[in-house]
């Protein structure tokens, strides 16, 4: 084997790797509850006493995916924790220089807060992280695991809270859970008052 030229070639693909990672980028999908930092996740994993054994990050199916997101559902029940994980993701997508990111995530209550507590801490911290390179803004998620009645009040938190950061509703959760038949009148419905929407589909076979 000439050293020499494997020497070279690992240059190449290192010259490849730095420019890639210097390309301006546009992310339209980063789930909030699934771009926690693993370090971050272990973290809160061990300080809440929530079992992690089941999750391989480096082996994310579908199957996978859904058990990251129902375990960091566990992890993220406090304000503080919501706003720390949101600017922890902000600062990750910087650094691979990203000029727009748009995160999504489903509202929830915790405790005294409100859903619209949860809207108005992810608002603050994109405020808080955002910088001259980078635009970030919120979608509303709709969790179709969540039921109808779910959906409406989420398309009306979209509504009262539809601005400057928040820009748009989505319909997520499990396909296998329910059907998008089931929400396609709400979502029809944004539509027509000039709602952004993004719809998650053919994510399993037929
Ligand atoms: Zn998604």
């Amino acid at each position: 084997m000439d050293k020499g030229k494997v020497g070279e070639d690992m240059k190449e693909v290192q010259q490849l790797m730095t420019d890639c990672f210097s390309l301006p980028k546009v992310e339209l999908h980063a789930h909030i509850g699934g771009c926690i930092r693993p370090e971050t996740f272990l973290e809160l994993a061990e300080k809440k006493g929530v079992s992690v054994e089941h999750i391989d990050f480096y082996k994310v199916d579908i199957k996978m995916a859904f058990e990251i997101f129902v375990v960091g559902s566990k992890l993220v029940t406090d304000l503080a924790t919501l706003h720390r994980i949101t600017t922890e993701i902000i600062a990750d997508y910087a650094k691979h220089n990203c000029a727009y990111l748009e995160l999504r995530s489903t509202p929830k209550a915790f405790g005294e807060n409100s859903k619209n507590d949860y809207v108005n801490t992810v608002i603050n911290a994109i405020k808080e992280s955002e910088t001259e390179h980078m635009r970030v803004r919120y979608l509303i998620s709709v969790n179709r695991s969540s039921g109808v009645a779910d959906a409406k009040e989420a398309a009306q938190l979209l509504r009262d809270m539809k601005g400057e950061y928040v820009v748009g509703i989505e319909l997520s959760g499990h396909p296998e859970q329910a059907s998008f038949n089931d929400y396609k009148e709400i979502f029809e419905e944004l539509q027509k008052e000039g709602t952004k929407i993004s719809l998650h589909c053919a994510e399993t076979k037929n």
